[in-house]
């Protein structure tokens, strides 16, 4: 199952879905080189503090548990699995039907095994690399809290993977993305629908009910800093930070480790903008994973209306993706 990526060429100026820079890691043991991120990207005019950069990545990336989804959902693990997720599927298919079919020709039962296994297969794999075309809470809901900081620098962030010769590319990617122009479409678009809100809240809610976060709350919490809140727009306060501000709840009495849950859909309550930029943020790395790898399909009559379309090189821009796939 090869995919084509784009290709990080020279960072030439400020167009949406540049790519900026690229690095690589093996994906047995998936690591990114955070200095090399850092001096690749001050290359090309981007300063940014340790606190947008290295702090989220590390947080988001270096978990044991996050680089082994990282190895069993890779385009590799993929690519070897089908020939013995076929062998697998040919033994179990063949000793059903020999256990409860008696035939003499033996190999019209062989083809008849092979094609089922054949379609099985197919069947699995394609399943798999559709799903992969969907937002996972392992990786993509993790890049929230990283495109969160790095979209105040015009930059997005996302993890795509290829097989190429049966060799494994996986690559941390950083594309320019100025998300003024979507965040103002995208607020336009609620805004335009604001009459049918119900509908609106009721289609998030069916596209967006799993992505539920869970996580473990801290012992020590620290107080927040005088005026931190204060100076916090709603727009601009990091999701994964609000989690833990909003749902100290009774979890707390738990006997063990108390544990906050954290649901992705936008607040009715919040304005259209808030909600805008909270659905950018939410799917920012999933956008970029497929933008990179080529696997953005639009209509095509998006084409012809480039003026709606904030990004030269793909089908769809970060808010037409939204609008097509979520508010549809
Ligand atoms: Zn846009």
């Amino acid at each position: 199952m090869a995919l084509s990526l784009r290709k990080c060429n020279k960072y030439q100026g400020e167009n949406n879905s540049q790519c900026v820079l690229s690095i690589s890691s093996g994906v047995l043991n998936p690591e990114f080189d955070l200095e090399l991120c850092r001096s690749g990207l001050e290359m090309n005019g981007f300063q940014i503090p340790e606190s947008d950069l290295e702090a989220p990545l590390k947080m988001a990336l270096t978990a044991p548990s996050v680089k082994r989804y990282i190895t069993f959902n890779s385009s590799l693990f993929h690519f070897f699995m089908a020939p013995v997720l076929y062998i697998i599927l040919w033994c179990a298919v063949f000793s059903s039907l020999h256990s409860y079919i008696t035939v003499t020709d033996y190999w019209v039962l062989c083809l008849c095994v092979s094609l089922v296994s054949i379609f099985l297969t197919t069947a699995i794999i394609f399943i798999l690399h559709r799903s992969n075309k969907e937002i996972n809470m392992n990786l993509d809901v993790r890049l929230i809290a990283v495109n969160e900081r790095l979209v105040k620098h015009k930059l997005l962030v996302a993890v795509a993977d290829w097989v190429e010769n049966c060799t494994s590319n996986l690559q941390l990617y950083f594309v320019y993305w100025d998300i003024s122009h979507c965040l103002r479409a995208l607020t336009e678009t609620l805004e335009e629908q604001n009459y049918e809100s119900r509908n609106i809240q009721k289609k998030l809610q069916k596209r967006m009910s799993h992505l539920v976060l869970v996580s473990e709350v801290p012992q020590i919490q620290t107080e927040p800093q005088e005026g931190d809140v204060e100076q916090d727009t709603d727009e601009h306060r990091p999701l994964l930070q609000e989690e833990q501000e909003s749902s100290t709840t009774s979890d707390q009495k738990g006997a063990h480790q108390p544990t906050t849950s954290l649901s992705l859909v936008p607040d009715t309550g919040l304005s259209a903008q808030v909600k805008a930029h909270q659905l950018l943020m939410t799917y920012s790395a999933l956008y970029m994973k497929l933008l990179v790898s080529e696997r953005l399909s639009g209509p095509s009559h998006y084409r012809m209306r480039p003026k709606r379309n904030h990004c030269t090189t793909a089908s769809l821009c970060l808010c037409q993706y939204i609008r097509t796939k979520i508010l549809r």
